[in-house]
């Protein structure tokens, strides 16, 4: 069997709202065993939507179409979808009442373009819509080869929407052979690159599972895919897999599904009752905003210093006669910072420039961070390239990657 999504609306294809349908429908067939080959996004057009109807129904069994089923001008699924079959539209008593019933219920009189969400395309059924005033519509398509397209329209809001395929649709699609299982593992210290010749024959295309790798601000995640008879078969598959990444990547493998670095330190430190503080310059602060997200944060991380420069030190009481991108620096920090926190450990950004320089030759800078603990001082160099999203958010990574290692290492504290 196989699937495609058409997602509808000129908000969507304008890019003033991400369409965020056609992800959860292909997660949800996914879970089916049910590939989706297609995705496509369009505009409130009739003609480019009875096009593309049409192209859809002839190369797939199952066409799901989100949005454009509500009664404004604009809203022209029902009237595309009957001109894809060839069929005029028709009311449909049942409908209408319960769309009468809608408004009455809130106490408003129904405005008279309200009918047209009673109208169906003749042949075609309407699917029930509790939460809003729009039904959908469920219509099959004769195809030359003989296999009927089940056509699936249901309204763009996401609640109506979910709510409709959870309830309404999912149960009236066939129960396919296949499942799909899928898994994600989260990676930092090496580069894409790096990883992948690590991996080796793990991200070959024709692997089972499929793993994919991609990267997202220096982060890798491996995306295990696994397809088999039954959902017994895939976890098996999806395990063999973690193990074999594990293998091969060692402790470069620091989380799984939404899992971030700040996540695996908050709660390496929860788990050992120890605590964290934060020194950072440059960074706007993103070290202190990124640990306070994680929730149960504040059990363990105390707070922490934002400097926009090395001029702030003073007041911290942090001697250092070479300012800057050094070693000195964020080691400096650290350790003031741990004195004056007095936590278990504390995170230092030396210095956090924005660096794009016009000369394609000229030499990235620097910086340091550095990780004062119970042991002693460890540091981390990074080359600073990019903008200043991406140098602050590698600089934070560096830091969080850094104290992931060494809580590992350290025993915990009474
Ligand atoms: P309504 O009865 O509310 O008019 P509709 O079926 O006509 O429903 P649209 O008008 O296309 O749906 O969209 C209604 C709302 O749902 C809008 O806020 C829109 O941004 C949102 N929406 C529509 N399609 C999607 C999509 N594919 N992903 C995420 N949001 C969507
Ligand atoms: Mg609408």
């Amino acid at each position: 069997m196989k699937a495609e999504i058409v997602a509808i609306g000129t908000e969507l294809t304008s890019g003033a709202k991400l369409d965020t349908n056609s992800q959860w429908l292909s997660l949800e067939l996914a879970e089916l065993g049910i590939p989706v080959h297609y995705h496509t996004t369009m505009a409130d057009s009739l003609d480019a939507m009875t096009e593309v109807l049409q192209i859809a129904a002839g190369r797939s069994d199952l066409v799901l179409v989100t949005g454009g089923l509500g009664p404004t001008l604009d809203d022209l699924t029902r009237q595309a979808m009957a001109a894809m079959a060839g069929v005029e539209l028709a009311l449909d008593e049942v409908s209408l009442e319960h769309i009468r019933g809608l408004f009455a219920r809130r106490q408003r009189p129904m405005p008279e373009r309200n009918d047209i969400q009673a109208m169906f395309p003749v042949g075609s059924r309407p699917i029930s819509n509790p939460r809003g005033s729009a039904p959908g519509i469920w219509m099959v398509q004769d195809r030359e080869n003989g296999e009927p397209c089940q056509l699936v329209a249901m309204p763009g809001v996401p609640s109506e929407m979910k709510r409709m395929f959870t309830c309404e649709v999912r149960p009236q699609l066939r129960p396919a052979g296949r499942v799909i299982r899928r898994a994600r593992m989260n990676c930092y210290g090496v580069g894409e690159s790096t990883a992948e010749e690590m991996l080796g024959e793990l991200t070959a295309r024709d692997h089972d599972p499929e793993i994919g790798i991609t990267v997202h601000e220096a982060t890798i995640t491996l995306r295990i895919n696994a397809e088999g008879d039954s959902e017994q078969e895939c976890l098996e598959k999806i395990v063999r897999a973690r193990q074999q990444i594990h293998d091969r990547l060692g402790s470069l493998v620091f989380g799984e599904e939404e899992e971030s670095l700040q996540d695996v330190v908050i709660a390496g430190l929860i788990e050992r009752g120890q605590t964290l503080s934060t020194a950072e310059i440059g960074t706007g602060g993103l070290l202190a905003a990124w640990l306070s997200d994680v929730s149960g944060s504040e059990r363990c991380f105390r707070g922490g210093r934002v400097l926009t420069g090395a001029d702030g030190l003073a007041e911290f009481d942090v001697n250092v006669t070479e300012a800057g991108n050094s070693e000195a620096m964020a080691t400096a920090m650290a350790v003031a910072c741990r004195t004056s926190y007095e936590t278990d450990f504390a995170l230092a950004v030396a210095e956090c420039p924005d660096y794009e320089p016009d000369d394609p030759e000229a030499v990235a800078p620097t910086t340091w961070v550095a990780c004062a603990g119970p042991d002693g001082v460890t540091t981390r160099s990074l080359t600073l390239l990019g903008d200043v999203s991406f140098t602050r958010s590698r600089s934070a990574k560096t830091a969080f990657d850094l104290i992931r290692h060494l809580i590992n290492e350290t025993t915990r504290s009474d």
